[in-house]
């Protein structure tokens, strides 16, 4: 597989031509059933008629204008995030990542607009995901990932998951916010209990810092509700989205309160590409469809019954799977055996799956997944469960 692409993935020899719905058909025929979305990014499946046509009708009209004029389609999104949300105001962007950027911007300057230039540093957590750019790896921590980079931007401080009292010794006079996915995707399919985020919430309340919600993989709907921090008691005051707000569509966007943005005048932040009528056009498509009456009971129905099916097949194979984590249709497998070995045991039964932290493999289905898919997945499942545990048993005889 000579290639001229910069190898920083270490990529499956597969690739896929056509996708339809829950399906991805290879360039060989062969049809796989995508439990990975893209990383949760094809909630509505693939080539879903109505974002075709919305991205096809937009393509015929205008692709790209600057910012420096109004984009009725971006204004109107934006009033739709708006009325479905805590936030008031919202900054489009391409990524995940960007959308961190414009959230640790905005925290720091709201804190520079109050009168405390002063504070500047974000507190994190360990086996956080925020994205690849600079700061986000900074606000990730991971080492793996800032290694060889350079000094690591300032103004991050990580402390362990789940440690209150960690987060209580942190905070300082430069601290200006906290920043957590409410459920931590990458890190390993880990809900963040309700009781830490109503902590975290009081705690940023008294101190006066922002609660920043990455909500980049939990968003739209992927947890059973349209954003996560919804079925939490908790409101954020910046929230980050992207990966299904354009349901396969570059995308993201930060979401913030009126208070929470007073600093971000003209002038202080821009994006060339960011909210383009394409991306908008597709994003007000996606939000057509999850808004639906019923969109979300679906989810929440797929999702219980996953986790029934998921609970059968780890009491079958204990010896594979220890674990069913997760909210919604972001679940996790906890495997006992590598989880890349899971991974690839799922994909020779045409299933696609994706590693994340902790030795779990995450099943990120498509949120129109059908009842029969399910039925189809957890069959996939269990063959898959089956021959790992026979392999166990061969090698545990030799
Ligand atoms: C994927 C992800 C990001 C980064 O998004 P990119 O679009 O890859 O930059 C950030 N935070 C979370 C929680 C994510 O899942």
């Amino acid at each position: 597989m000579a290639s001229h692409l910069l190898p920083t993935y270490s990529r499956v020899d597969l690739a896929f031509e056509r996708g339809e719905g829950a399906w991805l058909i290879a360039s060989n025929g062969d049809r796989y059933l995508d439990f990975t979305s893209g990383v949760a990014v094809n909630a509505l499946g693939h080539a879903h008629p109505e974002l075709v046509k919305a991205l096809t009708e937009q393509a015929q009209k205008v692709w790209h204008v600057s910012n420096l004029y109004r984009i009725p389609e971006g204004e109107r999104l934006a009033d739709r995030l708006c009325e479905a949300t805590f936030a008031d105001t919202v900054f489009f962007q391409n990524s995940g990542a960007e959308a961190i950027e414009c959230a640790i911007k905005l925290t720091r300057k709201y804190q520079s607009a109050s009168g405390k230039p002063e504070r500047f540093r974000i507190i994190t957590f360990e086996g956080a995901f925020h994205g690849r750019t600079l700061a986000a790896i900074a606000a990730t921590g991971n080492k793996k990932y800032l290694d060889g980079f350079g000094p690591a931007v300032e103004g991050f401080d990580q402390v362990p998951f789940n440690d209150l009292d960690a987060v209580k010794k942190t905070i300082g006079p430069a601290t200006a916010g906290i920043l957590i996915e409410p459920v931590m995707g990458e890190g390993g399919v880990r809900v963040v209990p309700n009781g830490f985020l109503r902590a975290l919430r009081e705690l940023c309340d008294k101190h006066g810092l922002l609660l920043i919600f990455d909500e980049i993989q939990t968003g739209f709907g992927r947890t059973g509700d349209l954003f996560a921090y919804m079925h939490t008691s908790v409101t954020p005051d910046v929230m980050t989205i992207a990966k299904a707000l354009g349901g396969g569509f570059p995308v993201g966007a930060c979401l913030a309160t009126k208070d929470a943005s007073k600093g971000m005048t003209a002038g202080t932040h821009g994006s060339t590409f960011g909210g383009n009528p394409l991306a908008m056009a597709v994003g007000n498509a996606v939000l057509d469809i999850m808004l639906k009456p019923g969109f979300m009971d679906h989810v929440r129905k797929m999702s219980l019954l996953m986790k029934q099916r998921l609970a059968e097949i780890k009491d079958r194979y204990g010896s594979v799977i220890s674990e069913i984590r997760g909210e919604g249709l972001l679940l996790g497998l906890k495997a006992v055996v590598p989880a890349g070995e899971l991974v690839d045991a799922l994909r020779a039964e045409k299933m696609i799956t994706v590693g994340a932290g902790d030795n779990v493999v995450r099943l990120l289905p498509p949120l129109i997944i059908t009842e029969k898919e399910v039925g189809e997945a957890i069959d996939k499942i269990d063959r898959a469960c089956a021959a790992l545990a026979k392999t166990q048993r061969k090698q545990g005889a030799a």
